[in-house]
């Protein structure tokens, strides 16, 4: 199995083999903090089975040991490593990879740090686009 991804403006492109150790949807501040979003969507897999073919992320270093990359030039969070949590484990933003759709999530992490209305978003009005006038 190989999948491919990358970021949003094309520059970084990287490419995973075999089976991902785990998929997740993390809550937590640090993914908000740095992602300007809610939650953010990973897949974890072995270091080894990493590949990048294009481009060179840059790399922001955090909290207790957090390492997250994103490309340069377009911004987009690409990849998180914490040798002190997830020795050889590299999480990848699984809505970068060109099929996302089939990365999906099995287990929902750090709900400590959850915001309280994600719970709820399954009772918002929905519309397929923007509502209309
Ligand atoms: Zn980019
Ligand atoms: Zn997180």
């Amino acid at each position: 199995m190989s999948q491919e991804g990358g970021c949003q403006c094309g520059a970084v492109r990287y490419q995973i083999t075999g089976e991902a150790e785990h998929s997740a949807v993390c809550h937590c501040a640090d993914c908000q903090a740095s992602s300007g979003a809610p939650i953010v969507a990973w897949l974890a897999v072995k270091e080894d089975r990493l590949t990048l073919k294009q481009g060179a992320p840059a790399t922001y270093h955090g909290k207790n040991g957090a390492e997250r990359q994103f490309c340069p030039n377009c911004g987009t969070g690409l990849f998180y490593r914490n040798a002190n949590i997830l020795p050889g484990i590299v999480d990848i933003q699984s809505a970068t990879l060109d099929d996302a759709a089939a990365a999906a999530p099995s287990i929902q992490i750090q709900c400590a740090e959850r915001l309280p209305w994600v719970t709820g978003l399954n009772n918002l009005p929905e519309f397929e686009r923007y509502p209309g006038p």
